[in-house]
């Protein structure tokens, strides 16, 4: 199970503790009976530790001590102590879990056949939706679930310990109610995405008082946040900013698509309001980049869906050196972007968009976990959670050296070998 799983025995807490607001203390599925268990012999262990001197806090020759489920000791592998199980990792890379803090995993359907014809020269709007809408619409609750769980499944084996996953494809008050209930039986990050797009036959204006009504009231028990598809063919800065102040109202904590397909009011929105991230940012202005900069709010970058829709990648390398900062996520979905691989995700960043392979990594870790609230996550110091990957390899800078090649050897969610 992807960081909150409820099917995962005795761990069934682990990462509960965002809907308490993100603390870092009442989860993690201690368990005093549980042995301790000492990884060593990692060629590169990436602990992010942000008192390091480096980005990625690597100590080389390294070991790592899980206990509880949470990490116990770091350091180098001559210096540690003993432990009940000892798992020699004969030079492999360790790194945290990738923290993916935007997908949409809840849907029925494909829409292989639109991604056939946008390869052929035709050009992705935000329409599209429709045709999920439709199927999910049809799938019985099974179905739904059956889906997330091939796909979080699917995440977990390229290294992804913990996701966030929006509803989106309902857009009627039972519809995205029930998507959020699913979603919940898989993670904790669960955001409220009604206003995806505005379903046939109701005004923009009808829409917007539903999501902010009948729908918020229904979709509110289930999730942990509150998003808006703000672009063109979509969703104005006033609508959502209405959806993001109603939201707030009942303790929903507000994200945002924005700047994905056109320049627009939404990352400066997004700044004003002081939301913890705003995601895809392809299209900015300066100013935009001056603002996510002032408000620190993070700027999640999903390339993906750029590689997936032939258009310009974000500039990264820009918002870096502007002082913002980055997350990387994998915004699997139907449409514009059926990738679920972080693995992906960091190549692309690399290659098309400015960053190192360690900026890549510690954005899909470190601050990916930021980008939720989350201090418990993405970073492999003691007390945190113990979820982390092997890599076949013996560096993280293998993940874009070598792209396309599954190097994920071993995950561990909370301080067990999945
Ligand atoms: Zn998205």
């Amino acid at each position: 199970m992807v960081s909150t799983g409820s099917t995962s025995g005795g761990d069934s807490t682990s990462g509960g503790d965002s809907t308490s607001g993100g603390g870092s203390t009442s989860g993690g599925g201690r368990d005093a009976g549980r042995p301790s268990t000492l990884l060593t012999n990692i060629g590169e262990l990436v602990t992010n530790d942000p008192a390091a001197d480096d980005l990625l806090g690597a100590i080389h020759g390294a070991a790592l001590v899980l206990e509880g489920g949470r990490v116990a000791w770091v350091g180098p592998a001559a210096a540690a102590p003993a432990a009940d199980e000892v798992v020699d990792l004969g030079g492999r890379a360790v790194l945290p879990g990738f923290v993916d803090s935007h997908s949409h995993l809840v849907f029925a359907g494909d829409r292989a056949a639109e991604f056939a014809a946008r390869m052929a020269g035709e050009s992705y709007a935000a329409g599209g939706i429709r045709t999920t809408v439709a199927a999910t619409r049809a799938a019985t609750d099974e179905q739904l679930t059956s889906q997330v769980g091939r796909l979080v499944a699917e995440m977990r084996r390229q290294g992804t310990t913990t996701v966030e996953i929006k509803s989106g494809y309902g857009l009627t008050v039972r519809g995205e109610a029930r998507s959020l209930a699913v979603a919940r039986q898989f993670t904790d990050e669960t955001t409220f995405l009604g206003a995806h797009v505005v379903p046939d036959g109701t005004s923009p204006e009808e829409y917007v008082a539903l999501v902010t009504g009948a729908m918020l009231d229904a979709a509110a028990p289930y999730a942990r946040w509150i998003d808006v598809f703000c672009e063109k063919g979509a969703f104005d800065g006033d609508q959502a900013r209405a959806v993001l102040e109603a939201g707030a109202a009942r303790g929903l904590r507000g994200r945002l698509h924005a700047n994905q397909l056109g320049p627009g009011p939404g990352v400066r929105l997004a700044a004003e309001l002081g939301l913890t991230a705003v995601d895809h940012c392809t299209y900015l202005e300066d100013a935009d980049v001056d603002a996510l900069r002032d408000s620190g709010t993070i700027a999640t970058l999903l390339p993906g869906v750029e590689f997936s829709t032939k258009q310009p990648y974000p500039d990264a390398r820009r918002l870096l050196d502007a002082g913002v900062r980055v997350a990387l996520a994998s915004d699997c979905n139907p449409g514009s972007c059926f990738t679920s691989s972080l693995p992906l995700c960091i190549a692309l960043a690399v290659r098309e968009m400015g960053m190192t392979p360690a900026e890549a990594v510690h954005a899909a870790t470190a601050t990916g976990a930021q980008a939720l609230d989350r201090d418990d996550v993405g970073v492999l110091v003691p007390g945190k959670r113990a979820d982390l990957m092997v890599l076949d390899a013996p560096s993280h800078v293998h993940l874009a050296y070598r792209p396309g090649v599954p190097l994920v050897a071993g995950v561990w969610v909370g301080g067990r070998p999945l």
